[in-house]
């Protein structure tokens, strides 16, 4: 037995062909219709086995043009589909004379039951037995309908992609903007940072240059009691530098630690920061907590060190010659609990109010009240990493209450 394969696909043709030889059957290919007919018109076959959709003539056109050829009518044409796969599809195809429809792909058993299927077929029911094929027009028509179907499918699945493409660039180009705009901030926040950093780590060390040159210099001569002095004063100095230093680390490293969050007690995350406060700020005031009760989701440490640095504020700004009194208490918001640390203290003009939060914004000298100006913008930038908030009021002269806010566990 001997098979004509027809297929527009060289890996199809192959495939196929190799199974047919395999099986011991005869086996040539043809691209399209035309070449197929050309074929079964010069050597003899047993069977068609052909695609449909393909370039020049297709599958329909082949299987209508063998059934019309007198020659050619009784050969048996199966139809080995991957595109037309419709009920429509095999009733036009099996209208035009087609012994046998199968969908691609199948496994070998499915494949030639198939063969063997469109053979006994062919075989029981010759062309000449057959009710007359459907008329040429009518053939026409459905032929059309099944085209133009075929093309609506192709039209929607380019409308839909090209719909998902357009979302996905438009989310594309959201996602551009959202990094752009970060990155300018960042860029912004870098350049307020190296401005600080610059300008207040040189306060020290111009400091420390002034004193030890004016020891070294000894013009005027200095006496024993003032050199000590300037010496004390640029140790000072130097610690002074070593604290601002510390304390940007400690900032900068928050940027780029990950910060895992976890459930965490407001009870224990007072308690340990309160511990941490420096003893002879706490011998200068009363520190009073309400119930904390709330579990919120934060980092525990991160917490305890922001905790730390409200607290440290609220005893350290008290007004001169008072004692301070630090209250500390809990507000359930929607989901979210606030954690409130509220003094009697000096206040903070309105004018100040934002400022206070970026590195090395003080507003008073270290003399006056010791402090690098970096507390609280490690405050605010823990509170961003976490994914809360952070804010203040307050009232010159009367006291701050400054408050941080995180979802609740
Ligand atoms: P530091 O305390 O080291 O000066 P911070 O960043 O913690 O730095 O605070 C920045 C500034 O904000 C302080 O220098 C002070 O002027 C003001 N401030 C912070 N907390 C309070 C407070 N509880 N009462 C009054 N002023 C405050």
């Amino acid at each position: 037995m001997k098979v004509l394969i027809v297929d527009d696909r060289e890996d199809n043709r192959l495939i196929l062909e190799t199974k047919v030889r395999a099986a011991g059957y005869g086996a040539a290919t043809a691209e399209n219709g035309t070449e197929a007919l050309a074929r079964l018109r010069r050597e003899r076959f047993d069977l068609v086995v052909t695609d449909l959709m393909m370039p020049g003539m297709d599958g329909f056109q082949l299987t209508h043009d063998i059934r019309a050829d007198p020659e050619l009518r009784n050969l048996p044409v199966l139809v080995y589909t991957a595109t037309y796969t419709d009920p429509e599809d095999e009733a036009l195809v099996r209208s035009l004379g087609a012994s046998g429809f199968l969908v691609k792909p199948a496994g070998d058993e499915e494949f030639f039951a198939a063969v063997r299927a469109a053979l006994a077929e062919a075989r029981e029911r010759p062309a000449e037995g057959r009710a007359p094929s459907p008329d040429e027009l009518h053939y026409l028509r459905q032929y059309n309908e099944r085209l133009v179907r075929k093309l609506e499918d192709k039209v929607e699945d380019y409308e839909a992609a090209q719909r998902s493409l357009r979302e996905l660039n438009a989310s594309l180009e959201r996602r551009v903007e959202e990094a752009t705009r970060e990155l300018r901030r960042a860029n912004e926040d870098l350049e307020a940072f190296s401005y600080s950093v610059s300008h207040d780590l040189r306060a020290p060390l111009r400091g420390i240059q002034g004193f030890v040159g004016a020891v070294l210099a000894d013009d005027p001569p200095l006496s024993e009691a003032e050199r000590r002095g300037f010496l004390r004063r640029a140790e000072a100095m130097a610690a002074r530098g070593q604290a601002l230093i510390e304390d940007l680390l400690r900032y900068a490293r928050l940027k780029s630690t990950e910060l895992p969050l976890e459930p965490v007690a407001l009870a224990d995350v007072f308690a340990m920061a309160f511990e941490q406060v420096d003893p002879a700020l706490c011998a200068a005031g009363n520190v009073t907590a309400g119930r904390l009760a709330a579990v919120v989701r934060g980092h525990q440490a991160t917490l305890v060190q922001v905790v730390q640095n409200l607290l440290t504020n609220a005893l350290k700004f008290r007004r001169p010659g008072e004692r301070a009194r630090v209250e500390v208490n809990e507000e359930a918001r929607e989901g979210r609990v606030r954690l409130l640390v509220r003094d009697h203290g000096i206040g903070i003009a309105p004018q100040f109010h934002a400022r206070i939060f970026q590195v090395f914004e003080r507003l008073h000298s270290a003399k006056a009240y010791a402090g690098t100006g970096v507390g609280l913008a490690i405050v605010a930038r823990a509170m961003e990493k976490m994914g809360g908030r952070v804010g203040m009021e307050s009232e010159e002269g009367a006291g701050s209450t400054f408050w941080i806010e995180l979802p609740e566990a």
